[in-house]
């Protein structure tokens, strides 16, 4: 099945072919480890983890490289560091700060449903690869020393700013760049700068004397690098295919696109003469909370722990699914209500049912459109559904044999691919699913094809109707009077 992705450099929606489909290579823009991550940090996170799945569906799990990096070298982290500590030495307050921070992330994450990345760096440990890169820019004439500084010099890049599309005048005034007189324009952005004493710093490149530290686009250009070309490049040419100096997807928020992405490939192509650093550049839209922007000022800030606290993990990645990764999303509370009774009403259909089938091709289809999941949602609501009547007319005997329990399995193996039901309903949704509301309809006239069975004396089928049924958390009590049910507590 073709993949198709929508490439913000390009603005088209095209069909994906990766480079090396034995190794299928994505970067994506981690947290920057100084604080609880927000809800608005969740939704790279957990489209990305989508695409990532689709990508293991397709090509096979073996044959995906996901990389996410890990910033724990900045400004917001000193910062935080030295309020937070304010007796510790301030190296010591940040390694305090950013162990917290990181551990808190991996847990919020996995607490959504998603996969580690096959590799996760941090910019410490690869300051010797942000180095080289910044020596090549300066060899190359893209970049220069000013004031214990190293900058890259957008000028030098006759077609600098073709992801963001803004004429230069805009991206100047948009992104309040800090004009500074260690500049020859205003746009240039630092690669590597001078440490202040206590700062974290490590030894500066191009002969710089004092201790240093690179700046934050640097990172990301050296990292997937490193992991996704260096690594990758002796496999391609064993196996006798091109390797030019890209990688097949590189993801983040679109608040990324300017400066951050635009000086990541600034950087990358200049730096190894490449006229791509990623195939395709995935973006996803921006979300807001209960229809206003999300701010500490607004008290509208949301963390992905708070919200834990009071709904399960696949409720919060249904409700972020269920927009377009595209779109901007609105995050509000009926939605997380919704979002709990379907999820709810499948885990209740689903039950135990396994082992796990194929996942369904139509929702495949799907996340094969540029990662349609509201359609994707759209079919497993479907298959949440199947047609009880038909099945009724069919004959009882089909019920628990095939159409049940095919639904059952195709229904979980495709809501589990989206990362939807990483467990098993028995063991995170037993209690809730005794308070789901269950199609009652489906319920009604499962009980009458039921006693039409048992007045019939075919007591087998009678009992497997029984069996469904308390999958799906309906118990029955069989009176002189006729049958009543209740949900079983
Ligand atoms: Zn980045």
């Amino acid at each position: 099945m073709e993949l198709k992705l929508y490439d913000t450099l390009t603005r088209e929606k095209r069909v994906f072919r990766p480079l090396d489909p034995a190794n299928v290579r994505m970067y994506v823009c981690g947290p920057t480890v100084y604080d609880f991550a927000h809800i608005g940090n969740a939704r790279p996170v957990i489209v990305f983890d989508v695409l990532f799945r689709l990508l293991r569906h397709l090509y096979g799990e073996g044959h995906v490289t996901y990389v996410r990096n890990i910033t724990d070298v900045d400004d917001k982290i000193n910062a935080r560091a030295a309020q937070e500590y304010p007796d510790l030495p301030l190296n010591e307050a940040i390694r305090k700060v950013t162990e917290a921070t990181d551990r808190q992330f991996h847990e919020d994450v996995a607490a959504l449903g998603c996969l580690p990345p096959t590799v996760e760096p941090r910019a410490t440990e690869n300051i010797a690869e942000m180095k080289a890169l910044i020596e090549r820019l300066v060899a190359s004439g893209n970049a220069y020393v000013k004031a214990d500084n190293v900058l890259f010099s957008v000028a030098s890049m006759p077609d600098y700013g073709k992801l963001s599309k803004r004429p230069l005048e805009e991206m100047i005034a948009g992104a309040r760049v800090e004009v500074a007189s260690y500049k020859r324009a205003p746009m240039d952005f630092v690669l590597w700068k001078p440490s202040k004493p206590g700062e974290p710093s490590w030894p500066s490149p191009c002969g710089i004397a004092t201790p240093g530290r690179p700046g934050w686009h640097t990172e990301c250009s050296a990292m997937a690098d490193r992991f996704l070309w260096a690594e990758a490049k002796s496999r391609l040419s064993q196996n006798g295919l091109s390797h030019p100096h890209q990688f097949d997807i590189h993801g983040g928020g679109a608040d990324l696109v300017f400066p951050h992405h635009e000086n990541e490939i600034a950087q990358t192509r200049c730096a190894f003469h490449t006229p791509l650093m990623a195939n395709f550049w995935v973006h996803n839209g921006f979300l807001q909370v209960e229809g206003r922007k999300m701010a500490k000022s607004e008290g509208n800030f949301v963390t992905i722990r708070e919200l834990l606290k009071d709904w399960p993990g696949e409720v919060l990645r249904f409700n972020m699914l269920r927009t377009h990764y595209r779109q901007p999303i609105d995050w509000t509370v009926k939605g997380l209500e919704e979002g709990a009774k379907v999820i709810d009403g499948w885990s209740g259909f689903i039950g135990n049912c396994d082992p796990v089938g194929q996942p369904d091709q139509i929702f495949i289809e799907a996340l094969c459109d540029d990662l349609n999941t509201p359609q994707a949602i759209a079919r497993l609501h479907q298959m949440a559904h199947p047609p009880v009547a038909g099945l009724i007319m069919a004959g009882v005997t089909m019920l628990g044999d095939r159409i049940g329990q095919e639904a059952q399995r195709h229904l979980k193996s495709s809501a589990m691919l989206m990362g939807l039901l990483a467990k098993t309903a028995s063991e995170h949704h037993a209690a809730r699913i005794k308070a789901a509301s269950v199609d009652t309809v489906a319920v009604e006239l499962l009980i009458s094809t039921r006693n039409e069975a048992r007045k019939q004396r075919n007591f087998s089928a009678a009992d497997r109707i029984r069996d469904e049924l308390a999958k799906m958390g309906v118990v029955l009590h069989d009176t002189k009077d006729g049958t009543t049910w209740e949900i079983a507590r």
